[in-house]
């Protein structure tokens, strides 16, 4: 007949139930059948240190089988099958079999070893950097239809040499090549402007 224990101090159940579900990593019908399990511990601690030397009656009741313990949390037996699995994959849980004593080629529990609440690991999503938003020249055509519109002058300064056309809205920032988003600047406003101190310039 399989039995229960659990390692380590009494279940704080409360603390138990609250961190489980911070870290989401259990069902409830796994944490129905831990709690389940844990109460054949409690059944088994009371039995042995109140009924000393005495022979309980109902024995079958005390008993975690299988079939017991799907009653407890009212679901089938299959269900518990797939709850202890999951159990033990989480680590709460560890199965001891042994042999089943009529058929030696079955290995059936005999020890339901409820484990403590170990935190999993936290696992941080890898940050996703888009790559940059390949450049596409403006053509000569555009260019020179922008510097006609500006009047061959920086709208900076207005400065006539050394004139480049500029992105408005940054390319880098999802601005466009259309016309409406570029004008001429200077060299030299265009670098201020890179470093953001070109007032009243940056649209
Ligand atoms: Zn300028």
């Amino acid at each position: 007949m399989p039995y229960a224990t659990r390692r380590g101090d009494r279940l704080d159940w409360v603390r138990f139930d609250f961190e489980l579900a911070r870290d989401g990593s259990i069902e409830p019908t796994d944490k129905a059948l831990y709690a389940a399990i844990s109460s054949f511990v409690d059944a088994e601690t009371r039995r042995s240190s109140n009924d000393v030397g005495t022979v309980a009656n109902d024995v079958s009741e005390d008993v975690p089988t299988r079939q017991r313990l799907a009653e407890c949390i009212g679901k089938s037996v299959s269900t518990v099958d797939r709850c202890i699995k999951s159990l033990e994959q989480r680590g709460l849980l560890k199965v001891h079999r042994r042999r089943h004593p009529d058929n030696p080629k079955v290995f059936v529990p005999s020890e339901y070893e409820l484990l403590p609440y170990q935190p999993q690991p936290r696992v941080v999503p890898a940050v996703i950097v888009p790559p940059p938003r390949k450049r596409v020249p403006i053509s000569e055509a555009k260019r020179a239809r922008v510097l006609t519109r500006d009047g061959h002058s920086c709208r900076g300064c207005g400065a006539n040499e050394d004139l480049t056309i500029d992105h408005i809205k940054h390319w880098s920032r999802g601005g466009s090549n259309a016309d409406d988003n570029l004008r001429v600047l200077c060299r030299s406003c265009n670098s201020k402007r890179s470093d953001g101190s070109l007032d009243g310039v940056d649209a």
